[in-house]
């Protein structure tokens, strides 16, 4: 599949239809791209799903309990910040929505939130997560909490040695966390783990995909969920400026914190909307995660979407310093946005990304995740070409998780503490 081959005429017309609410279609398409690839003995619970979520979602009492508890529990709205001393430096007026505010230090209890409620509504027994840096993990444990349904997570067998403080935040939380040793013991083999074990309970388990891709209603329903921060940052804008931004940057690793902000913003033409994504080491097949900037179409995962494969059509390992954007594939929504021109794609490299992260802490006194700094340094880059605009970026998450690296790069308190020791 060529994507670049789709004609100015069928762009208009599936942009048109994406601003409209028609996509994705009846067939969970997003135009070439999406769709349902999964083993037949999946369909039914994927059906049963689809039919819940055009339920609920659509449920004035379903909407209600949610916005309740996105408000009372998960800290929402979050606060949109002005950043003055970034702005001042850049040359630009730059504004900040602070996803880290929300409960769990990032965008994702929005995701884990709203799916845990409608797992309840289905009458789940219990609930799957998979987790690759354990901030999914985090955050489904704590909404399974809430919620009062039990937890079971999926993590590789690497990342459980690599995320140690986040396998016992969900172990605090009540969750049971299980690594999984086959595969290439990361992210990759705990969703093929988390889907196998709902093959074998799809009545009584609910999977709670923590990322806008796998397949359809899934890409759906996270965007539906992650859509309140666009949908905030859009009021929030145009009170506070009376206006909309020229420029909105989001990271994206699966793409859920990015199309959560850019979904409620793709009919705003004037708005320009870039995604960045991780340019980890170069730009070499194998020592990044910038699936749509150097990707080609292919299915991981139960979806059609871009993807980093080789000449074969084999899945690639990825590498970026941020685990969160460590991913070969990317939503389905994401590789339409980048196929009809609506979104530009950049990316941002490991070290580039780390400055940024630095710059951020000392202009704004904001602490971000290496993912978030990824939006920062792309939102840098374009600034220095565009003077004088108006940037809006998605700040997802928190950077505390970070610790364990940013010591062993940046090694800032080891002074100190020798010091200290004596
Ligand atoms: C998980 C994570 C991401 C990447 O996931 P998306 O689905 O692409 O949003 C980005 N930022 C933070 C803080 C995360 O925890």
């Amino acid at each position: 599949m060529q994507t670049e081959e789709l004609l100015p005429a069928q762009r208009a017309d599936l942009l048109r239809r994406l601003v409209a609410g028609e996509l994705p279609d009846a067939r969970g398409r997003f135009g070439p791209f999406g769709g349902r690839y999964a083993p037949e003995t999946l369909m039914p619970a994927l059906q049963r799903l689809e039919e819940g979520l055009q339920r609920f979602l659509k449920d004035a009492d379903f909407q209600a309990e949610l916005g309740r508890e996105l408000r009372d529990w998960a800290g929402r709205p979050t606060a949109l910040s002005p950043a003055p001393t970034l702005s001042r430096r850049w040359g630009a007026t730059v504004w900040l929505k602070r996803e880290d505010l929300a409960h769990t230090g990032a965008h994702k209890i929005n995701n884990a939130l709203g799916q845990a409620l409608l797992a309840k509504r289905l009458g789940a027994r219990r609930i799957i997560a998979e987790t690759g840096a354990g901030q999914h993990g985090v955050a489904t444990a704590a909404a399974c909490a809430r919620v009062g349904i039990p937890c079971i997570v999926y993590m590789g067998a690497v990342d459980v040695q690599r995320q140690a403080p986040n396998v016992e935040r969900m172990v605090q939380l009540g969750a049971e966390v299980v690594p999984v040793k086959s595969g290439d013991r990361t992210l990759r083999a705990a969703i093929d783990e988390a889907f196998r074990d709902w093959v074998s309970d799809p009545n009584g388990s609910y999977y709670l995909l923590g990322s806008a891709v796998g397949p359809h209603p899934y890409p759906l329903l996270v965007r539906e969920l992650q859509s309140v921060i666009g949908r905030e940052a859009r009021a929030q804008f145009i009170e506070r400026t009376g206006g909309l931004p020229d420029a909105v940057f989001a990271c994206v690793g699966g793409g859920s914190n990015a199309i959560g902000l850019f979904h409620p913003l793709v009919g705003d033409a004037s708005v320009e909307l870039i995604g960045v994504e991780a340019g980890g080491r170069s730009a070499k097949l194998g020592e990044n995660a910038a699936t749509l900037a150097t990707g080609r179409p292919g299915v991981l995962h139960g979806t059609y979407s871009m993807l980093l494969q080789d000449k074969e059509g084999l899945v690639q390992e990825t590498h970026s310093i941020s685990a969160g954007l460590d991913y070969p594939g990317v939503g389905p929504e994401h590789a339409l946005l980048r196929a009809i021109g609506r979104v530009t794609y950049v990316s941002a490299t490991d070290d580039e990304a780390l400055d940024a992260l630095r710059e951020c802490c000392s202009a704004e006194g904001i602490l971000p995740a290496i993912e978030t700094a990824h939006a920062f340094a792309g939102a840098r880059k374009w600034a220095a070409t565009h003077p004088g605009k108006t940037l809006l970026i998605g700040l997802s998450g928190r950077g505390d998780k970070d610790m364990p690296t940013l010591s062993q790069v940046f090694g800032g308190a080891r002074k100190i503490l020798e010091e200290a020791g004596g």
